[in-house]
């Protein structure tokens, strides 16, 4: 996985790398779909290569290729072009324009569309190319549009299977099943990795106060602010249930889940949200914590982290609720 975390990137080289992260996470299972796709879209066109490539914040994600890979610097090179000029990129010959490290081998045909993320941001290109100079007929164009067309669809079909709709944080399902997957790799890594489980307090009176639709503005709200709290790109972060939030922070040790949760307390305290069904008159969040380090039991589970943090979360609750507590093992 690519992660953009240190990169000095502009703001839509990281929301591109963002989609190219979820991509791969979905994509880890089931290719399949954009291999049949652009597959099909040479065939359909005559074209004997065709590919689909995602940007990143440094690098291109190659999704999927028919007929052969280009070299990583050409292929770059024409995807960025597409990219950053945000249209249907046709080159009868391409080559003269290609870095000298791309030629070799390079495609002299191409024509590259560019790929919509399902928040509307061009993230990538859907390409057919050849290795010799020709014309691009309008059906062929048109081909291209209808493929480019599929490709989104299935984009949008997969964000919907793993973010939450309201929060677009990720869902609970996904969480379950991507959890388990980071746990597992920060136990080979032996990383320490620290879990928060995060519940909005006194929320059915805000509901009773303010109404659902206010009560689903403050849900949204709260999820900005835990994004913009945990930016590191490993940071995987989810609606765990109606108000409830968890986050999983990988090389996170115990007094960094503590310092995280504290400034997620403040974060959202500074958010300002007037409550007047609580005692504070301000939307607040409770905390709990649980770390995996040397000192949780070895056999401890993502599970047994989980209900560790509920737990911690329930005892915030009874020390007054808008606080961190960290769970203990002894
Ligand atoms: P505590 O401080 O102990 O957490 O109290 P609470 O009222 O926040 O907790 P409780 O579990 O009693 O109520 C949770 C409320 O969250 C009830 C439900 O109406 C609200 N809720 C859950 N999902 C949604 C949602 O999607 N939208 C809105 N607006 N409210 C929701
Ligand atoms: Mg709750
Ligand atoms: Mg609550």
């Amino acid at each position: 996985m690519t992660y953009s975390q240190g990169l000095d990137a502009d703001e839509p080289a990281r929301r591109r790398q963002r989609v190219v992260d979820d991509l791969y996470l979905t994509t880890q299972r089931d290719n399949l779909a954009f291999e049949r796709l652009v597959r099909l879209l040479a065939n359909h066109t005559g074209m004997p290569l065709a590919n689909l490539s995602l940007l990143g914040v440094a690098a291109e994600t190659r999704l999927a290729s028919f007929g052969g890979n280009p070299s990583l610097a050409a292929s770059q090179f024409l995807t960025s072009r597409v990219v950053t000029r945000e249209r249907l990129q046709v080159l009868a010959d391409c080559r003269p324009l290609l870095p000298a490290n791309g030629r070799r081998g390079a495609p002299r045909f191409y024509a590259g569309l560019p790929v919509n993320s399902p928040g509307g941001e061009v993230v990538g290109a859907l390409s057919v190319q050849d290795r010799h100079p020709r014309r691009f007929t309008p059906w062929q164009r048109r081909a291209l549009a209808d493929f480019g067309q599929l490709v989104e669809n299935e984009l949008r079909l997969r964000s919907v299977a793993v973010r939450d709709h309201l929060t677009g944080l990720y869902n609970r399902r996904f969480f379950d099943e991507l959890g388990d997957r980071e746990w597992r790799r920060s136990k080979r890594d032996a990383f320490p990795l620290s879990v928060l489980m995060v519940d909005i307090d006194y929320f059915k009176n805000y509901n009773d106060t303010y109404g659902h639709v206010a009560g689903d503005q403050v849900l949204a709200q709260v999820a900005g602010c835990l994004r913009g709290t945990f930016r590191r790109a490993a940071d995987f972060l989810a609606r765990y249930g109606g108000e409830e939030f968890a986050a999983v922070l990988p090389s996170t040790d115990h007094a960094g889940g503590l310092r995280a949760g504290q400034r997620l307390c403040e974060g959202i305290e500074q958010l300002a949200i007037p409550h007047r069904g609580a005692p504070r008159g301000l939307v607040t969040v409770s905390i709990g914590v649980s770390t995996a380090d040397a000192k949780a039991p070895a056999d401890a589970n993502l599970q047994d982290h989980l209900a560790a943090a509920d737990a911690a979360l329930y005892r915030a609750k009874q020390a007054g609720r808008a606080t961190v507590i960290s769970a203990s093992f002894d």
